[in-house]
C-alpha cells in the first residue's frame, strides 16, 4: 500500500482529489485558528459538528413551542419514537440487526446497565478480565461492579497487560488468560479498540474463547465505533456499548449506544433493571403493573427520549448513512498508512509509533510516544494550528478521521513537525 505515496504537497493534494469522500469535510464546522481552519486530528476524543445540527435542532424547538405535549406524537419527528430513528443506522455501523441496538443515556451508565444484565456472580464464577490501564472509567466500573457483590477487586479483576518491554497487549496472552480462568471467570469486559495506544482487538476470537469457557463477553466501543468495522451479531459478541461524541460526531455528552445480541435480548428471562421506556410499546401508557419487556436492546431503555440530545446523533447519523462504514474503512486504512509513512520520515523528534503496524490492528488512530519532549512538541503543534490530543505522560493521540480530514491534513501535520527544531 505504501509503495507510491510521496512526502509532498502535490501528492497529498492529488489524492484529495480522487477522494470521492473529500465532499464530506463540507458538512463540518471546523474550529479556526488564524482566521483559517485547525488541523484537526481530534476526533477519537470529541467530533466535530456536523453544519446540519443548529437547523435541526430549531426543528425541534419549534416543534415543542407549536405542539407542548402533543408534540410526542405530532413533532416532524415524534418524540414518542424518537429512539427508533437510530437502529437502523447504528445496526449498521456496529453490524447488527436493527432490534438489537438502542441509542440511549451515556456510555459508561449503559456499561453499569449491562454488567447489571451480563455479570451475575454466583460461587466459583465471578471474575471479570479487562485490559489492564483501560480507560479510567471502565476501571471505576468494574471495580465497584465487583465490591457491589462483595469481592475484591484485586482477586476478581483480571488485567491484561503487554509482555515486558512492549506497549500493546498479544492477543495469544488474552486467550490464554481467559482459558487458564476457565469456570472462574463470569464475562470479558474489554476495549473494542484501546484507547491509549489505538490497538483494535480481535473481537471474534476474544468472544469465542469467552464462549468456551462459558463466559460472556462485552466489549466499550468508544474507540472503535464509526472507526473499524464491526459485526456484533456475526461475532456473537453477548452486549457492547459506546458513546456518540468521539467518531460518532454527536457532540459532548451525547446520547451513547448500547448493543445486545437477540439470543438475551429477546428472551424475557434476561435479567434487566426495568423501566417505563422499556415495557412494551402498546402498553406504555397503560400504566399498569408489571413489566414487560420489549423485544431487543430497546427493553434495557429506562426513561424517554432526550430528544434535544439527540438531534446531533440524527445528524451525524445521516452523514454517516450516505459515507457507509465501507468507504470510510478503505479511505482511513490508506490515510493512515499515509501518515504513518510521513511520520515515519522524521527523525530529529524522540518519539516511536505505539500503534500496531498490521492495519487490521488499528483503526484511524497513531499514538506517538515521547522519549522526552513530547509537552513541548504537542504545545508547538498547537501554536501552529494542529489539535491533537496529549495523553500523561508521553504520548500525542492523532486521529486522521476520513469523514473530514484530508491528504493535505496529513503533509500539514508533518511539515509542522518536520520544521520543529
Ligand atoms: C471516552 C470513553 C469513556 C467516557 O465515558 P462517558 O460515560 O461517555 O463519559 C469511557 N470509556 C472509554 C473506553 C472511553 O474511551
Amino acid at each position: 500500500m505504501q509503495a507510491n505515496f510521496e512526502a509532498t504537497l502535490e501528492y497529498a493534494q492529488s489524492q484529495d482529489q480522487v477522494d470521492f469522500l473529500y465532499p464530506f469535510r463540507e458538512r463540518f464546522l471546523f474550529p479556526q485558528h488564524n482566521g483559517k481552519d485547525v488541523y484537526y486530528f481530534c476526533g477519537n476524543s470529541l467530533g466535530l459538528q456536523p453544519k446540519s445540527v443548529s437547523y435541526l435542532m430549531n426543528q425541534e424547538l419549534e416543534d415543542w413551542a407549536k405542539y407542548g405535549v402533543e408534540g410526542h406524537f405530532q413533532a416532524r419527528n415524534p418524540w414518542f419514537s424518537y429512539h427508533h430513528n437510530f437502529s437502523e443506522s447504528l445496526a449498521k455501523i456496529v453490524g447488527a440487526n436493527k432490534e438489537e441496538v438502542v441509542a440511549m443515556n451515556t456510555l459508561t451508565v449503559n456499561l453499569h446497565l449491562l454488567m447489571l444484565s451480563f455479570y451475575r456472580p454466583e460461587k466459583g464464577r465471578y471474575k471479570i478480565l479487562m485490559e489492564a490501564g483501560a480507560f479510567p472509567s471502565d476501571q471505576y466500573a468494574m471495580e465497584t461492579q465487583v465490591r457491589m457483590y462483595g469481592y475484591d477487586p484485586e482477586d476478581a479483576i483480571i488485567e491484561m497487560k503487554p509482555r515486558e518491554g512492549a506497549h500493546i497487549i498479544e492477543e495469544e496472552d488474552i486467550l490464554a488468560a481467559i482459558q487458564e480462568a476457565g469456570d472462574s471467570l463470569a464475562v470479558v469486559m474489554f476495549g473494542g479498540v484501546n484507547y491509549y495506544t489505538g490497538q483494535f482487538f480481535d473481537l471474534k476470537r476474544i468472544t469465542d474463547a469467552a464462549h468456551r469457557v462459558g463466559a460472556y463477553a462485552g466489549f466499550d466501543l468508544a474507540h472503535a465505533v464509526g472507526n473499524v468495522p464491526l459485526q456484533l451479531h456475526d461475532w456473537n459478541v453477548d452486549f457492547a456499548c459506546w458513546c456518540s461524541y468521539k467518531y460518532l460526531n454527536s457532540g459532548p455528552g451525547g446520547v451513547a449506544g448500547a448493543f445486545v445480541h437477540e439470543h438475551h435480548g429477546n428472551n424475557p428471562k434476561t435479567f434487566r433493571l426495568a423501566g417505563w421506556w422499556g415495557n412494551e410499546e402498546k402498553g406504555r401508557f397503560k400504566m399498569e403493573k408489571g413489566f414487560t419487556p420489549q423485544k431487543g436492546a430497546a427493553s434495557w431503555q429506562m426513561s424517554n427520549a432526550p430528544v434535544f440530545n439527540m438531534v446531533a446523533h440524527r445528524a451525524s447519523l445521516d452523514i454517516y448513512d450516505k459515507a457507509g462504514i465501507p468507504a470510510l474503512r478503505e479511505k482511513s486504512l490508506r490515510m493512515t498508512a499515509y501518515m504513518e509513512y510521513l511520520l515515519k520520515d522524521i527523525s530529529h523528534l524522540p518519539f516511536t509509533i505505539i500503534t500496531p503496524a498490521e492495519s487490521n490492528r488499528r483503526g484511524c488512530q497513531l499514538s506517538m510516544l515521547f522519549a522526552e519532549r513530547g509537552r513541548e512538541v504537542f504545545d508547538k503543534l498547537t501554536e501552529a494550528g494542529v489539535i491533537a490530543d496529549w495523553r500523561e505522560p508521553n504520548v500525542i493521540r492523532i486521529a486522521p478521521v476520513p469523514l473530514y480530514n484530508t491528504y493535505e491534513d496529513c503533509y500539514r501535520f508533518y511539515e509542522v513537525l518536520k520544521e520543529m527544531e
